[in-house]
């Protein structure tokens, strides 16, 4: 996003990128069916995610580039190689942070607030849906904020298992409304958009409505995580970064591992070190200004290697928090077998490969009432129903057919297949002081670059919160008439899924009022270096449940406007 902004508006610009780089349009294996892969495109220790997974390099492990973990910490760091990052494979829920998400500290005294309200940032969230395109429902319940008029794609129709729910549910008084998603209902408005995106620049109009007429809209039936190579959904690789190159302000630098960032006598940034590593050599470039935004641990990596005698704790870290207040979201989900979607009639489920609906967080009254015995809320993702049949989807069916074969097989398969459902929550971290990354000092990677050591603990808040999902989703099956597959744990070590799990690591750089408490100001840019700021979910504060990416667009363009403002002002 920071280099689109700054492409149109007419800044040159070097991405430096430490993965290959990739064209969704000419590379993405989206009409490939999972029986085509080897191993019937089931997960590997290469492709977590499936054969035909759109990260064509990274994952859990990245060979020759390790991260350590402290003792008694099991902290998983996702990583993407490759142009375009995750966006090329995320789940593009894309859910607007609310009111009370800004300042959770003056709710109810934990963690901290940020230095922004939503206000601050709504404007912003409007502009980028309009941008990437996103569906949704205007829905205007607590804390879970509308779009302005017209901004949104309508939203696709629910399909049978979110109408069974939402019957179901809503006597609980458990609202289930529609999802909000990074794809294309329709044809973005390419006449009238780029001149409300973009009022006065007419570069930004002209490359926007090139780049909008280039995208279709969603046919319903391929799989998201594979990548869309009609650009219907949002990968920064089709809707962000051709524009930039069309305004001939961008130059991209695949294969470029950054190792640190350089500063001069006065303290001010005046390029980075990378390594190519076609060559495996050194390289150093010059800029006027450094933006970061290498997801959040890989920045506060950066900074913390980015050592000097006028920064001998790494760069931007006066204040000793670079790494520090390190979040993920909680996640705990359960599965269940309904047999009201059993032998069910042949029907239309096309749709997108995530969800139709969902449920927002709804205790938000009881909550501040103490009545839940934690902070903070989640939301859920649920479905399940008759998607294109993916790998292991009959996996454990002899628990309910006894081991059947033949005919009988057939039957059962025919009987069950569509009635799986799950719900996964997806809730709020609070930050905490043991939860952190720092440099290992004794280990580096193949590159040279020292690596990243981690510290989590949850807190009860995080632990209890895992409880009380699967508890709730359990009543929900059973109100659905279905049976609970797995155990409901009461033990919220059991029931949360490990750090970082769940992909949508934040915070390491955090922003604030004050320089003693934050490493970022509440524009992003570092307290210490002048002409250095920060793009990604590094600056987070907080970690509300809903899921990241939409927001760190948000800010990332909030953040581009204030450094052209810092230009013209020649502050920087
Ligand atoms: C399977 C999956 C599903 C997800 N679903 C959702 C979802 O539904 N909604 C949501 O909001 N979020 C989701 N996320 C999270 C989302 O992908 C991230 O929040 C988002 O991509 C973060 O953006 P980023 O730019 O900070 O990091 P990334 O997308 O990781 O991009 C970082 C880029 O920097 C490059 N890089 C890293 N280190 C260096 C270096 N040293 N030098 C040069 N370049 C470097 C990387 O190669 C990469 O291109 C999901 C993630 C995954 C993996
Ligand atoms: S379902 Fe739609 S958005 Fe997703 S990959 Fe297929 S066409 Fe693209």
């Amino acid at each position: 996003m920071a280099a689109y902004q700054l492409a149109v508006a007419g800044l040159k610009v070097l991405v430096l990128e430490a993965g290959r780089t990739y064209d969704p349009v000419r590379e993405t294996p989206m009409f490939q069916l999972p029986r085509d892969a080897p191993l019937r495109g089931a997960g590997t220790r290469e492709k977590p995610f499936g054969f035909y997974d759109a990260t064509v390099d990274g994952g859990w492990d990245v060979p020759g580039e390790p991260y350590t973990n402290a003792p008694g910490t099991d902290f998983r760091w996702w990583r993407a190689r490759m142009l375009g990052g995750r966006t090329n494979h995320w789940g593009r829920i894309s859910l607007r942070m609310g009111e009370y998400d800004f300042k959770p500290k003056s709710r109810d005294g934990l963690g901290a607030d940020w230095p922004l309200t939503y206000k601050d940032l709504a404007p912003y969230y409007d502009k980028t849906e309009m941008l990437v395109g996103v569906y949704g429902g205007d829905d205007d319940l607590e804390n879970t904020p509308r779009s302005s008029p017209g901004v949104l794609m309508p939203p696709p129709a629910p399909r049978a298992v979110e109408l069974l729910a939402k019957k179901h549910a809503t006597p609980m008084g458990i609202p289930v409304i529609p999802a909000h998603l990074a794809i294309m209902t329709k044809w973005q408005d390419a006449k009238t958009l780029p001149q409300k995106i973009h009022p006065t620049n007419k570069l930004a109009q002209r490359v926007l409505r090139e780049s909008m007429l280039s995208r279709q809209a969603c046919f319903w039936a391929t799989p998201c995580g594979n990548g869309c190579s009609i650009k219907a959904n949002f990968q920064s690789t089709t809707v962000l970064l051709p524009p930039a190159l069309a305004t001939g302000n961008v130059d991209i630098v695949p294969d470029a591992m950054v190792r640190d960032i350089t500063v001069d006598a006065k303290g001010k940034a005046t390029g980075v070190h990378y390594i190519d590593k076609n060559t495996r050599t050194d390289r150093h470039v010059t800029a006027r200004i450094v933006v970061l935004a290498a997801s959040a641990c890989e920045t506060a990596r950066i900074l913390l290697n980015s050592k000097s005698p006028a920064f001998p704790n790494g760069l931007s870290n006066s204040s000793g928090l670079v790494g520090k207040y390190l979040m993920d979201t909680v996640g705990a989900g359960i599965g269940g077998q309904i047999p009201a979607l059993e032998n069910l009639p042949a029907h239309n489920t096309d749709g997108a490969s995530g969800m139709h609906m969902y449920i927002p967080w709804w205790l938000y009254k009881e909550q501040l009432g103490g009545k839940l015995g934690f902070a903070r809320g989640y939301h859920v993702e649920f479905g399940g129903g008759r998607g294109m049949p993916g790998p292991g989807m009959f996996n454990g069916l002899e628990s309910f057919t006894g081991g059947s074969y033949g005919k009988k097989f057939k039957e059962d398969a025919r009987r069950y297949y569509g009635t799986f459902m799950y719900f996964d929550g997806r809730g709020e971290m609070i930050p905490n002081e043991d939860s952190y990354c720092e440099i290992d000092p004794d280990v580096v990677d193949q590159w040279g670059i020292p690596v990243l050591r981690f510290h989590w603990k949850w807190s009860d808040h995080e632990l209890k919160q895992a409880v009380h999902m699967q508890t709730t989703f359990a009543q929900i099956i059973e109100a659905m008439g279905g049976k609970v597959q797995g155990t409901v744990q009461t033990d919220g070590n059991r029931a949360i899924a490990k750090g970082g799990q769940i992909i949508h690591e934040v915070g390491t750089c955090r922003m604030g009022e004050d320089p003693k408490t934050s490493v970022l100001n509440p524009y992003c840019q570092s307290w210490d270096v002048k002409n250095l700021f920060v793009t990604d979910g590094a600056p987070f504060v907080s970690n509300a449940d809903k899921n990241p990416t939409l927001s760190i667009l948000a800010m990332a363009w909030r953040t581009t406007d204030y450094v052209l403002e810092q230009i013209s002002k020649r502050e920087i």
